[in-house]
């Protein structure tokens, strides 16, 4: 039930995760996160990493996880996040949302960085965060490095407040190499996040 109740847009299990794939990614760490010590302490996880590297996998393997140790989990993507908070926030709900949400040991956001935010965004956003600093645990994906958030919250300081409080108790993990997706597909290569690729 717990399972059902977090939405996960899949099931994908650590066991299903070939870590052959994935030679940056320290197996033993993610068996380690896997045993649900980091939602005790509460902890965050920060994934980061290309497309099709496994972010999102991970992040569902661990919530799932969490859901069979006990733990009330919720996943969505950024963008979802951000529009049920707007969402609350424009009813005059915001404070009772972010208090309802506190009873879930694990929030799982997905995908920040894919959409740039509207400037309120990055302050809905930022008070979430700050509601679960050393009380319950977040799970973030992005396939950007800490530095481009602020771009993508459209405010450099709650960005970095943000970020701040995230990785304070955290494990960040990098993900590395080409996508899972396209490697049966002869494809070596995709866009590119960093700035020198962009027309900027
Ligand atoms: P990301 O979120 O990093 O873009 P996903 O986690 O969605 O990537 O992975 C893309 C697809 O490839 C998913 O179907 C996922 O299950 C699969 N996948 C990625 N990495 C691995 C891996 N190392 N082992 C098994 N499946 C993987
Ligand atoms: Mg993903």
């Amino acid at each position: 039930m717990r399972i059902r109740a977090a939405g996960f847009p899949s099931r994908k299990t650590l066991d299903d995760f070939v870590f052959d794939h994935q030679p940056s990614l320290k197996r033993d760490q993610i068996i380690h996160l896997g045993g649900g010590l980091f939602l005790e302490q509460a902890r965050n996880i920060v994934l980061l990493g290309p497309p099709g590297t496994g972010k999102t996998h991970l992040a569902i393997g661990l919530g799932i996880k969490a859901a069979d140790a006990g733990h009330r989990v919720l996943f969505g993507t950024a963008v979802e996040w951000v529009a049920r908070l707007q969402y609350a926030h424009e009813r005059g709900r915001l404070a009772e949302e972010i208090v309802r949400l506190r009873r879930y040991g694990l929030l799982i956001v997905d995908e920040v960085g894919y959409i740039p935010f509207e400037q309120d965004a990055a302050n809905l956003f930022f008070q979430l965060v700050s509601s679960r600093y050393e009380h319950a645990s977040l799970i973030l994906t992005s396939n950007l490095p800490f530095a481009r958030w602020g771009d993508v919250f459209g405010d450099q300081v709650a960005a970095a407040a943000m970020i701040d409080r995230i990785v304070h108790h955290a494990d960040v993990i990098t993900l590395r190499g080409a996508s899972y997706r396209l490697k049966d597909s002869g494809i070596t290569t995709l866009p590119s996040a960093r700035p020198e690729n962009t027309t900027e």
